[in-house]
């Protein structure tokens, strides 16, 4: 039986031998007020009657879907010579080989790698209190714990990214996902496994942080934070920077422009999703961020001689 209903005997009355079935049954018989989302997912739990295969597969699922499904329409906008115009390194663009080696490699690692903490998240889910419960919380709980995800996955990103690129670090683990000099969306991924753990933690060692030490959070929240952030991974890979790209409204957010940097010049700009890190920590990327840099240090340079005279 599900636990998707805090009266348990519920999801047994409403399961149908469909999903459709099932998801009728909850809309006509479930006495709760749910919009079409929670129904949705009632209809899922109820209809999957296995709490832990129903939560893998929709995690799976999920990361799928939203992984490629957001780096489709960078494969479509790179063969369109219109969009060259917004490329940040518009001779590079990514070759069919290229992309094919990506996408195998890519899906290798999905299956092996990734599908088995999908498979026993459930159990773990359960062990730390996350519910899976209808109806959802409200949703300035779901944005503000969303946000702070974002800001401690960051900063995790931003050191053990830093840590890749040091001698042993890079040559043996962080070297494979900088293979690509102008990187394309789906090469987000394209990392050695261990690389992918590591960096995996961030994305969902907070959120576990987080309900350890609250003891609140939704399954549902973490599915709409991992979908977030897959489209951060996937577009800050793409190449593209547009007049309306986020970080020409919000400063603060990274963007493609800050992670192609990155790959460009191998050097900086360690962050994923916001600018302050490399701008604190003065590890920012590029042939500006270098000049500056240097006019800095020839300042402080030229302060301590005049003191000296
Ligand atoms: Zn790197
Ligand atoms: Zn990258």
């Amino acid at each position: 039986m599900s636990a998707v209903f805090a009266n348990s005997t519920l999801s047994h009355l409403v399961r149908a031998e469909t999903f459709a079935g099932t998801l009728t049954n909850v809309q006509n018989r479930v006495p709760l007020k749910l919009n079409l989302v929670e129904q949705l997912w009632a209809a899922w739990y109820s209809y999957m009657n296995n709490d832990i295969l129903a939560t893998g597969l929709l995690f799976f699922l999920l990361h799928e879907v939203m992984y490629f499904g957001r780096s489709l329409p960078w494969f479509i906008i790179d063969q369109i010579p219109f969009f060259r115009r917004y490329k940040i390194q518009p001779t590079k663009i990514p070759s069919a080989k290229e992309q094919w080696h990506c996408l195998k490699s890519v899906l290798l690692s999905h299956f092996l790698v990734e599908a088995i903490p999908i498979w026993t998240f459930h159990p773990l889910c359960e062990k730390l209190g996350i519910s899976v419960q209808v109806p959802f919380p409200h949703w300035k709980k779901i944005a503000i714990q969303i946000g702070l995800f974002f800001l401690g996955e960051d900063m995790w990103h931003y050191w053990m990214h830093r840590l890749f690129h040091y001698g042993v670090f890079y040559k043996y683990i962080h070297k494979q996902h900088h293979r690509y000099a102008a990187p394309f969306g789906m090469a987000a991924e394209y990392a050695h496994p261990m690389e992918t753990m590591i960096l995996g933690f961030g994305t969902v060692g907070m959120p576990i942080l987080y309900v350890l030490y609250t003891g609140h959070l939704h399954l549902f929240t973490l599915c709409l934070w991992i979908s977030l952030r897959l489209f951060q991974a996937v577009d800050s890979h793409s190449g593209y920077d547009f007049p309306w790209s986020l970080n020409k409204f919000f400063p603060l957010w990274a963007g493609a422009e800050h992670h192609d940097l990155h790959h460009h010049y191998f050097i900086g700009n360690y962050a994923s999703s916001f600018r302050w890190w490399d701008y604190t920590m003065d590890t920012e990327a590029g042939p500006e961020a270098k000049l500056a840099r240097e006019e800095r240090m020839k300042s402080i340079a030229n302060r301590g001689a005049k003191k000296n005279l």
